[in-house]
């Protein structure tokens, strides 16, 4: 039995895949978790559904034309949550009544609701990799400056922190020598550029062991998601480019890795579910059932581990690239990534672009200090406008 008080919980990216593994854990403990809000982009019937079961106060859909159709269907559900709309919503969501802001928007549409979320002093729970990768020093000071924590829920991170002391963070302080993120390899692991060059957004979003939003799914197809979480864990856990390694593991089992000084390697195991991240990210320090069955070691027959493919799969190094370059040049490739992401799932860029489009950005671009947030999302801004023209011109 818990002691612990009713905690309050605002989901932003309610409707996607890491919002419904949120609401089924907290589902299981009404005792210890309640819904205060909830937000979506443009999901009107789905957020409503969410809003009847989970009886949230507030509903927010971010695009705000459709402001008037979720007041109409909430009011017609008999739900007496509040609706709200754009950036103004989705701002109150993320610092309003709630105790535990779960930021699981996709890609920088995060941005600004995660670091609202964090200088209200919020126990963040970040999924939404790009917000760290853009701003990772922004996010730092505001979490800071917020009094609250950020528990990283992305499942390596999440991994990692499990195998980290509780307090100190500073690696050469408590003997760390690296961080080996695991990947899975996504579903092209093995190919080579030729078997890739038609490959589709279907294949592509075709995971062998994690099932998420098209996004990500594409970037674990092309590595790039291991590059953002290379940058993510520089940000979260302090550690340069040089002691952050990946390796390819097929099964997902093992999450990820801390080796110490002493010939000591901590790892974090379970099932590939990330109601297991979010469980302990909500109940931290405590324990709560995530309803994820737990492993069976007999039954793995196996557990295989290689290097990754960098030359196929060249997102990888390009975000290794841009860490060590600073300032904002992840912004930039995270920027390039997002058009291109979205042009290969509408069907007019080529899976084997992806890295060309983003290489093609990043050597166009000089990378500049962050020093606010304007001289981020200015970055953010005209490196999409680079990469949208140099698609008309090379790709298109
Ligand atoms: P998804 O596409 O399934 O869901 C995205 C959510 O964000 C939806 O609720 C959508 O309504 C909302 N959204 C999209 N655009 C928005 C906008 N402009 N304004 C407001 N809301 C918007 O994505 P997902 O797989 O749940 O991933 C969400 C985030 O979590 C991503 O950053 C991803 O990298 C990260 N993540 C996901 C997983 C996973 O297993 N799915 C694992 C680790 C990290
Ligand atoms: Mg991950």
């Amino acid at each position: 039995m818990s002691t612990t008080a009713m905690k309050r919980v605002a989901i932003l990216g309610a409707t996607g895949s890491i919002g419904s593994s949120a609401l089924d854990v907290i589902a299981r403990h009404p005792d210890r978790f309640r819904v205060s809000a909830l937000a979506a982009h443009r999901k009107v019937d789905e957020l409503v559904a969410l809003c009847v079961q989970f009886k949230p106060a507030l509903a927010v859909i971010a695009d705000d034309a459709l402001v008037p159709s979720l007041k109409d269907k909430l009011a017609s559900a008999g739900s007496s949550t509040r609706a709200a709309g754009g950036a103004s919503g989705l701002s109150e969501a993320a610092t309003r009544d709630s105790d535990i802001v779960i930021a699981a928007i996709v890609g920088a549409a995060g941005l600004n609701s995660t670091l609202a979320a964090a200088r209200a002093g919020k126990r963040l729970l970040l999924a939404n990799k790009e917000s760290v990768v853009m701003a990772g020093p922004l996010l730092l000071r505001a979490v800071r400056d917020g009094g609250g924590e950020l528990i990283p829920i992305d499942s390596e991170h999440n991994a990692i922190f499990q195998c980290l002391p509780r307090e100190h963070r500073d690696l050469d302080a408590i003997g760390v020598r690296r961080i080996i993120l695991t990947a899975s390899g996504g579903p092209f692991r093995g190919r080579t550029r030729e078997h890739l060059g038609s490959v589709t957004p279907d294949e592509a979003c075709a995971h062998p062991k994690w099932s998420m939003g098209r996004k990500i799914s594409v970037d674990s197809a092309t590595l790039m998601n291991k590059g953002l979480e290379v940058i993510e864990a520089h940000w979260l856990f302090g550690a340069a480019a040089d002691r952050i390694d990946v390796v390819v593991h097929p099964q997902s089992i093992v999450h990820s890795l801390v080796e110490y000084v002493d010939g000591s390697t901590l790892a974090q195991l379970g099932n590939p579910d990330m109601r297991t991240a979010l469980a302990h990210a909500l109940a931290w320090p405590e324990r709560a059932d995530a309803g994820v069955s737990a492993l069976d070691l007999s039954k793995l027959s196996q557990l295989n581990f290689e290097e990754p493919d960098r030359k196929t799969f060249r997102c990888l190094d390009l975000a290794y690239q841009a860490l060590r370059t600073g300032g904002t040049a992840p912004a930039i490739l995270n920027a390039a990534n997002e058009v291109a992401v979205g042009a290969f799932l509408e069907g007019t860029l080529p899976f084997l672009a992806i890295p060309e489009l983003i290489e093609g950005t990043l050597a166009a671009m000089a990378a500049e200090p962050v020093t606010d947030l304007e001289s981020l999302i200015y970055a953010d801004l005209t490196a999409r406008q680079l990469a949208q023209r140099m698609m008309r011109r090379s790709f298109c």
